[in-house]
């Protein structure tokens, strides 16, 4: 027999933007259908009207694409396969596996409501089950609406889960619970019975929220005759403070990620390590090395911690492996966005530009980061960061002096490059008395170039400005320190 070829869906329902812990399940799947040579599937649950909505689906969408994470076959709407859904339901009450519960919800509510004041949990007492066929039938001829219910059989219902092991539900826990309501719409176990029998999914991961649904899903399968699938339960997504990730802790929308600056890759990087650890201390990985190493060997039981900083770390080593030109290709429409740059500006300079992203990729975190250095190379005019001004600017005269010097000095250069300059720098630093202390000269001289406290190696940054532009920069800087502090 040909060995089945794994199929797994992510199942997300689109009541809001796709968020962190949707988007590492939908990984994980991925991941495992990609490593297996599987399928990946996407269906929306979209059932609850009242809630769904056109925008979360394309929110769900256009997270998706953006991470890579593409989808196999059709996208399947949940909400369309109502009727298959309603007959699966009838051919559990034709195996008699269900039955017709015409107890109101009225009724209900009033016998839970008594057996609370009991200090009683309610459990619906199987009455409908116990009428006699040809009530039932009289019923049913007189258009008496009815619910379906699934009659819980003995035992108890158990299965050996890929991320807990043996997991296992006494079935007197869990009442007779309803399939279709009067209106003859599926509750949501049945729905997701019904479609994960349709699309032949042969592997349920999710979030571990969803194991209470599991062993009546179970008994669903069985009831239906159908094969069971295999279940994986994914731990939870935890804040720094270890409560349920929420809107408190910050942004969680993957969208959010996405205009703060941060790569696809360092975002499934660090999403595939919320609940897996591939092993050997491995941290950083493109999505090709994940599925080399995904195996469910790795999948952690206990919660995962999302830590924000560490998704920034992460982005920062992203932007350092990656190559110059693909970077380009995220950070021209970020500079032409921030006005800084036209794209065909940097085409027609297209050496320099990659060369200064190779400078930049490695001190930033976030291509905002990359825009908010490559700022001093391309604008006419700089913005002086203020705590670097006062920092390494103290002694205004002082430094107006030093920078005349190192004008001075750079302005006689015979070459613009850096063994010239360098070696023109350090002398000066002799001459000035700061013996081998040239960072005396090189932090001031950064702030005068660049505006910022932090920047590539001085020499780079004099090479990448070019020689008038750098000089012109010392100049407005002396003049800026003649003036009034600020
Ligand atoms: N729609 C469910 C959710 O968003 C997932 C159901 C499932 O994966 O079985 O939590």
């Amino acid at each position: 027999m040909a060995a089945t070829v794994p199929r797994l869906r992510f199942a997300p329902s689109p009541t809001g933007y796709l968020h962190v812990g949707g988007a590492r399940t939908a990984l994980f799947n991925w991941l495992y259908a990609k490593k297996f040579g599987g399928q990946f599937l996407l269906r929306i649950e979209d059932t609850d009207k009242a809630r769904s909505t056109d925008e979360s689906t394309r929110a769900i969408f256009e997270g998706l694409t953006w991470l890579g994470l593409h989808w196999d076959e059709d996208v399947v709407y949940q909400g369309a396969n109502v009727e298959r859904n309603r007959d699966d339901a009838y051919r559990m009450l034709a195996n008699d596996t269900a039955y017709r519960c015409f107890c109101t919800q009225a009724e209900l509510a009033e016998r839970r409501a008594a057996a609370e004041a009991r200090g009683e949990s309610f459990r619906y007492d199987r009455r409908c089950d116990r009428l006699d066929r040809a009530e039932i039938d009289r019923r049913v001829a007189d258009g008496v609406p009815f619910t379906l219910r699934f009659r819980v059989p003995e035992g108890s219902t158990s299965w050996d889960d890929l991320v807990h092991g043996e997991i296992a539900f006494p079935n007197k826990d869990i009442e007779d619970f309803i399939i279709l309501r009067t209106d003859g719409t599926p509750i949501y176990n049945m729905a997701v019975v019904s479609d994960d029998i349709f699309m032949r999914i042969t592997l349920v991961m999710r979030g571990d929220d969803h194991i209470s649904n599991t062993p009546k899903q179970i008994l669903l399968y069985r009831a239906l005759g159908a094969e069971l699938p295999t279940f994986a339960h994914l731990p939870m997504i935890h804040g720094l403070d270890g409560k349920k990730l929420s809107k408190r802790h910050g942004a969680t929308a993957v969208g959010d990620y996405q205009h703060l600056g941060i790569l696809p890759g360092a975002m499934l990087n660090f999403l595939a390590l919320l609940g897996w650890s591939p092993g050997h201390d491995i941290e950083v990985m493109t999505l090709a090395r994940m599925v080399e190493l995904f195996d469910t060997e790795g999948l952690q039981k206990k919660a995962a911690i999302f830590d924000p900083k560490k998704l920034e770390w992460m982005n920062g080593q992203h932007l350092s492996l990656m190559p110059a030109a693909e970077l380009a290709t995220i950070v021209t429409p970020a500079l032409e966005a921030a006005g800084l740059a036209t794209a065909a500006d940097l085409a027609a300079r297209r050496d320099w530009y990659l060369a200064l992203l190779e400078l930049l990729k490695v001190r930033a975190r976030t291509t905002d980061d990359i825009v908010r250095q490559a700022a001093p190379y391309l604008a006419d005019a700089i913005t002086y960061d203020a705590e670097a001004e006062a920092k390494q600017w103290k002694d205004r005269p002082g430094t107006a002096k030093l920078l005349g010097e190192v004008r001075r000095a750079l302005a006689s250069l015979g070459a613009w490059e850096p063994a010239a300059m360098e070696e023109a720098l350090r002398s000066l630093a002799e001459r000035m008395g700061f013996g081998d202390k040239a960072g005396k000269i090189f932090q001031p001289l950064r702030v005068a170039l660049t505006g910022l406290g932090v920047s590539p190696g001085i020499f780079d940054v004099l090479v990448m400005l070019g020689r008038d532009r750098a000089l012109g920069r010392i100049d407005s800087a002396v003049r800026r320190l003649a003036g009034p502090a600020v």
